[in-house]
């Protein structure tokens, strides 16, 4: 058990499960931070100096952490500080000690990341692909880069942690999806076994815009606000919703399922078999495929952003139409849920204010007026790599226990 109070004496000579539940504590600090130092681990961590400084060096005989002396970025050995006598030098994770793989598989595309132990991407690639009447195919290519992760940058299987992977379907507790209506090729698909048995890495499936929502609540725009929704404007529209600092799935899965809720009465029948539901209007496929028939030529949801800067006949007030359309059905979850923030994601942000200002303007006229005032809309700051990287941060969350099982292996063995 975990106590504040454990002492220098408790630690050093303790059996390995307290020594490892100090080591726990250390790592979940240096997890948390670029750098820190001894007397930041005191502090953070409730242990004595004495017992940090073991543990520390401990650390560094594994090869988790480095010290980093002056300017020039050099390392030094344990012995070497200690006759220096500055145990306020700057510590650090190692960062290629452990990484994670995060993967987002689109309805159109799957992108791969490498993650350092901090969740710093260091390689990232996509690819395009045709994902929904396509299964194995989809499974084979997100296999094969990550594979390419791992081969070109050089890092072994053994130092990757994990696969976290973002779908654009439901997923629940247990990993299953429910594909039915949202990608009809995937029906009984466990896409976590197939990867598991394709890249022989533990997988952790999650739904894409819940990863989208974990990573900007991480490291993006909503550090630091524990209440947000994060809404992912792409081939598919769905929402990840933080409460108090916790990401809500509901009973299977299917919390946040914006994209569904009914935006136009008697409007077109949508891949999930209701009618007029938001993504049969708002989704770049739909914008696309309204300007698409009032010009008579072929117009790609990609060419969007760069109609729009054109000024393009047309273009304005469909993107007008849609800012309107998605703030109304987000006025329903802000008047439900009272977030701080919302986080707009996926291709159509890349549009900006003349999408963002209607969107304001929907959630305005539709939400409980105390709320729209309490909510700001804001774009993400990860763009297309928020939902790789909530993938990964999925694994890394089980980083600390690992590497405090890893390091006390290879202490035993020095
Ligand atoms: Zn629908």
């Amino acid at each position: 058990m975990c106590h504040p109070e454990l002492s220098e004496e408790c630690i050093v000579a303790a059996p390995p499960n307290l020594r490892e539940e100090g080591r726990l504590r250390v790592l979940q600090v240096l997890l948390a931070s670029s750098t820190t130092s001894r007397p930041e681990l005191v502090r953070l961590t409730g242990l004595s100096r004495a017992t940090v400084s073991v543990l520390v060096s401990d650390l560094i005989a594994a090869g988790l952490v480095v010290e980093e002396i002056g300017a020039n970025g050099a390392h030094g050995s344990e012995a070497e500080i200690r006759s220096m006598g500055r145990p306020a030098l700057p510590l650090a994770l190692n960062r290629s000690v452990a990484y994670a793989i995060g993967a987002d598989i689109g309805h159109a595309h799957v992108r791969v990341a490498l993650c350092d132990v901090h969740g710093t991407p260091v390689w990232e690639t996509s690819e395009a692909k045709e994902v929904d009447r396509a299964p194995h195919e989809t499974l084979d290519l997100a296999a094969d880069l990550v594979r390419r992760a791992m081969t070109e940058n050089g890092v072994p299987r053994e130092r990757v942690l994990g696969l976290g992977v973002g779908i654009a379907a439901p997923v629940d507790a247990d990993g299953a999806l429910s594909a039915e209506g949202i990608m009809p090729g995937w029906t009984g698909i466990r896409p976590g076994p197939e990867l598991e048995h394709r890249t022989g890495l533990p997988t952790e499936m999650t739904n894409d815009a819940n990863a989208g929502a974990l990573a900007e609540h991480m490291y993006g725009a909503g550090r630091d606000v524990e209440d947000m929704v994060y809404i992912r404007l792409s081939a598919g529209i769905g929402a990840g919703v933080i409460a108090a600092g916790a990401l809500q799935l509901g009973a299977g899965g299917l919390a946040g399922e914006i994209g569904h809720l009914p935006a136009v009465r008697d409007g077109l029948v949508c891949r999930c078999g209701n009618r007029g539901c938001l993504e049969t209007i708002a989704s770049p496929v739909a914008l696309a495929r309204l300007l698409q028939d009032s010009w008579g030529e072929p117009v790609a949801p990609s060419d969007l952003p760069a109609l729009l800067a054109a000024g393009t006949p047309g273009m304005a007030r469909v993107v007008e139409d849609t800012g309107e359309a998605v703030g109304r059905a987000l006025a329903a979850l802000v008047t439900l849920l009272n977030p701080r923030l919302i986080v707009v994601g996926g291709d159509l942000a890349a549009i900006g204010e003349p999408l963002f200002e209607p969107l304001r303007r929907g959630i305005a006229r539709s939400a409980l007026p105390s709320a729209a005032r309490q909510v700001a809309v804001v774009a993400g700051r990860l763009g297309s790599s928020a939902e790789v990287r909530g993938a990964a941060a999925r694994v890394l969350a089980r980083a600390a226990q690992t590497l405090a099982v890893m390091s006390g292996a290879e202490t035993a063995e020095v």
